[in-house]
């Protein structure tokens, strides 16, 4: 059996990041990935501004210094300077990092499901891997969490459809109405935007979801067609990321937001927190703190969101009111942290 100093499950944003801190400073890294490409990931591809320090240029696909932000009683477009939110192709992100980690000099195996974990090593079809980290960066349905005995109750689904066609706002759609606490969204890409929907699983099944997406588009005159819509869980129960010798990153920490169903910059930055940690167990991280307790602020107010029709109603009528007037920022429904 070959042995690996740390092993990484997963090579989304969470597992790359970690494996390519890991690696870069001669740690002898495996990533096992199960599917045969890295990158394409159900997704809208939005990135707060306040990181896009961490991504070139040539990743980015639009840049937005305003959010129009719709709701039962409200339509408004918050404006800034700066920029608010980028858009990024999950493809190109996965191949830009997938290159970082092997240049860095960590080992990539792609197409190799991990079948079985167990105190020192993981399974796959194609042998056994000793190790003495192990990360879980599995995403959202991840079997190191299982393998760790956490449970997975708090989830949303997002749902969306990539319509081709050149789309000039980025769009949030409140209502309540369709989609209890959770938003539907138009997120303009170079040719063509992500059109879709979040909400967390107590409020609606995807089914009902999926419906309720299809009648708002064609209220909006969003022609949809008949193109197949993706669809993918979003794990927000966050119950710690660092459990002796094993992390959890990312959707398989439930870093994701439960608000808005971000998680690309969480996952990136839990990626190099368990990379920080595992090259220097004194070492404590500032950044993940801070993101952790945004996290949580985020879970509070979905859960005074999600307790009656009349609550939500007022809550997201208030925060575009507070969004208006400047009371607060929009990076607070977001996950970045400076
Ligand atoms: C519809 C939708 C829209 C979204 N929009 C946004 C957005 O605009 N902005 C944003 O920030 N976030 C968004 N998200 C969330 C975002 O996609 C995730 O939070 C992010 O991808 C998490 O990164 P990760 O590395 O933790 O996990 P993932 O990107 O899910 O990567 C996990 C990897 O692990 C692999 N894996 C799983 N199990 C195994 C196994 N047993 N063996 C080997 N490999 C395995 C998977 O194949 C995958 O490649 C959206 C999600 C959805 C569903």
């Amino acid at each position: 059996m070959e042995h690996f100093h740390t092993i990484i499950i997963g090579a989304g944003p969470g597992g790359l990041s970690c494996a390519a801190a890991l690696a870069g400073k001669g740690i002898r890294v495996l990533v096992v990935e199960r599917n045969p490409t890295v990158g394409p990931k159900v997704c809208a591809g939005g990135i707060p501004s306040n990181a896009r320090k961490i991504f070139p240029p040539q990743l980015v696909e639009k840049i937005f210094h305003s959010q129009h932000i719709f709701s039962d009683l409200q339509q408004c477009a918050i404006q800034s300077a700066e920029p608010i939110i980028l858009t990024v192709d999950r493809y190109k992100l996965g191949q830009w990092m997938l290159e970082k980690a092997r240049r860095a000099g960590a080992v990539v195996l792609t197409g190799m499901p991990v079948t079985r974990i167990t105190d020192e090593k993981i399974i796959t079809p194609r042998g056994e891997y000793g190790y003495r980290y192990l990360v879980g960066a599995d995403g959202s349905s991840s079997a190191v969490r299982r393998f760790l005995g956490l449970g997975t109750e708090q989830t949303g689904v997002g749902i969306h459809y990539q319509l081709p066609g050149n789309f000039e706002r980025m769009e949030w759609h409140l209502n309540p109405n369709l989609f209890a606490n959770g938003y539907a969204w138009i997120f303009p890409h170079g040719d063509s935007a992500s059109v879709g929907v979040y909400a967390s699983r107590a409020s609606a099944s995807p089914r009902t979801l999926l419906a309720k997406l299809h009648h708002w588009a064609g209220k909006y005159g969003i022609e949809i067609d008949d193109r197949r819509p993706q669809a993918a869980l979003i794990n927000y129960d966050y119950r710690g990321w660092h459990f002796g010798n094993r992390f959890l990153v990312g959707d398989a920490a439930g870093l994701a937001s439960g608000l808005t169903g971000e998680g690309i910059y969480s996952a990136i930055v839990s990626g190099e927190a368990a990379a920080a940690k595992i090259l220097d167990p004194g070492n404590e991280d500032l950044k993940l703190p801070r993101l952790i307790k945004k996290h949580q602020r985020h879970t509070r107010l979905l859960e005074a969101s999600s307790k009656g029709g009349w609550r939500c109603r007022i809550l997201m009528e208030t925060l575009v009111v507070a969004l208006r007037l400047g009371l607060i920022h929009f990076s607070a429904l977001e996950l970045g942290v400076d």
